[in-house]
């Protein structure tokens, strides 16, 4: 395991010798004692990222490109000991993250590595006698800050498009997390990246995530994580006038309509609110079901529920793991608490299991809370198993509950209904919409929020977009020049 700072193509400990405890979340263990960046480490990876910047920049295209299809070569081989360090390190089940959360990043890298040579500049049909030709530049040094609930994917999401197009990289990963990703740097050692093109510097968020955000030598920082510090990023982001890319929070709104096929919507939402034990910020986790159905739905739905098998995350049977912090179980658990007292009725779950083999760890059972659609629980983000549930008697009651949020990140709709589909999927406030189906993602597909939930999109070619800006080269070929102060 990897416990060092990537800085400048090497393994660092921190300048003044700090380190952070990194807890396995399935019995609270010593998982690996990671060295911590403070202000003057992330300063020297920004000294390495900008030593490497030109060569990078300059770089032909297709063979940044090609670094990074050996990379995702090097990750695919890679998968069981990826897999293994990110269950260990964020409770996610093994088979997620043998089967999802690892090929994921490898498929973005790869999405990215094809991507860097066919990201191309236009020429502009100017006045007579000029060539106006404009190509995409990179911005320089971009600082990407990332949490902790996906924390290899988030490597391939913010790394791939930057690195594509010609950037380089300080990285932050969540000071919960930062194993996986300092693997990827061991990996991007091994399959030859420039050293410095990338540097990965685990800290605190006040420390080295702050440095981040203010130092005057990044241009842009991509920052993921909560609306509330994403909000702070962006007020001193202003200070370097640095451009700032914000994926943050989000409730999201899944609308069951009486027409469903409800096999599938109680799938698809039990995949939405459970995968990955509800810390996505895309979770499912407002459930907005016809009145007519509703019972059928919630039958089925609490069956499966309680069904759920939840254990340790390195067993290959295990459905759910646990929480990835215990603070952040604690916050989930006060939620459940504050559902009750908003009167809620828990459906299902709403506790830590009563497993003694889970007792050391971040569990929380699979929770559903029928509750108004005004309360507390229904509009902020808890980010753990736990879902509302709201009834609704027509369509447009059912867009206002969904839209009666700040956030608009991902929404899911179920119906047989081609018009009420596409007609709701209009009226959604959000960045993504699923129609029969939720929580897709894929590297060309752009992936960000409204409102509250952010701006900028990671993936496909507005994340190249992100990290460039347009260059306008106006060429005399034959033009004659009227003089502008004519003498004589
Ligand atoms: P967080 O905002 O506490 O932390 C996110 C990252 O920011 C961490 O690396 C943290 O160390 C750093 N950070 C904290 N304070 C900082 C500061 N003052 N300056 C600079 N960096 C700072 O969020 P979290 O609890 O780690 O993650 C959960 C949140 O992330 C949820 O709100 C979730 O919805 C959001 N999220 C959003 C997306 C998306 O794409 N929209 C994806 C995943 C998670």
């Amino acid at each position: 395991m990897q416990t060092k700072l990537f800085i400048g193509g090497e393994f660092v400990e921190a300048a003044d010798g700090a380190t952070i405890d990194v807890l396995d979340p399935h019995d609270g263990s010593l998982l690996a004692r990671v060295a911590e960046a403070k202000s003057e480490d992330v300063d020297r990876a920004v000294a390495a990222a900008t030593a490497a910047k030109a060569g990078w920049a300059r770089m032909a295209a297709a063979d940044r490109g090609r670094l990074l299809l050996r990379l995702a070569d090097a990750i695919e081989a890679d998968i069981e000991t990826l897999a293994l360090l990110e269950t260990r390190d964020t409770g996610h089940p093994i088979r997620d993250t043998r089967n999802l959360d690892v090929p994921r990043t490898a498929a973005t890298f790869r999405y990215f590595g094809g991507m860097a040579d066919k990201f191309q500049g236009s020429v502009i049909p100017v006045e007579a006698g000029f060539l106006d030709y404009v190509t995409p530049e990179p911005l320089g040094v971009v600082g990407q800050i990332v949490p902790w609930n996906f924390p290899v994917m988030f490597c391939s999401w913010k790394m791939g498009p930057a690195l594509a197009a010609g950037n380089t990289v300080v990285m932050k990963p969540a000071e919960l997390t930062p194993m996986s990703a300092l693997r990827i740097g061991e990996l991007m050692n091994e399959v030859g990246f420039p050293a410095g093109v990338v540097n990965i510097v685990p800290g605190y968020g006040a420390t080295a995530g702050q440095r981040i955000v203010e130092h005057p030598g990044i241009a842009k920082v991509s920052f993921t994580g909560s609306s509330d510090v994403g909000k702070g990023v962006a007020r001193q982001a202003a200070d370097t006038l640095k451009q700032v890319h914000l994926e943050l929070g989000g409730k999201g709104a899944n609308i069951v309509f009486a027409d469903a096929n409800l096999v599938a919507a109680v799938n698809g939402t039990a995949f939405g609110i459970f995968h990955n034990q509800g810390q996505a910020c895309i979770a499912a986790s407002r459930l907005i079901i016809h009145e007519s159905v509703a019972e059928e739905f919630l039958e089925r739905f609490t069956t499966l529920a309680r069904s759920i098998k939840l254990g340790d995350p390195k067993e290959p049977t295990t459905e759910m793991g646990p929480l990835t912090a215990v603070m952040h179980r604690d916050r989930v658990l006060s939620y459940i608490d504050i559902a009750v007292q908003e009167g809620g009725e828990i459906l299902t779950g709403g506790k830590a299991p009563s497993d003694p083999s889970l007792a050391g760890g971040c569990y929380v059972e699979p929770t559903v809370v029928r509750v108004d659609p005004g309360a507390r629980v229904a509009s902020e983000e808890v980010f753990g198993p736990f879902m509302t549930v709201h009834t609704f008697s027509t369509d447009e009651e059912a867009l206002a509950i969904a839209n009666s949020v700040d956030y608009g990140l991902g929404g899911g709709l179920w119906t047989k209904d081609l018009t009420r589909a596409h007609k709701a999927a209009r009226e959604l406030h959000a960045g993504m919409v699923w129609i029969n189906s939720y929580k897709r993602v894929n590297p060309g597909s752009p992936f960000g929020g409204m409102g509250s939930s952010g701006y900028g999109r990671e993936m496909g070619f507005e994340a190249m977009r992100e990290y460039s800006e347009s260059k306008a080269v106006w060429v005399n070929i034959d033009a004659a020049l009227p003089a502008f102060y004519p003498r004589g």
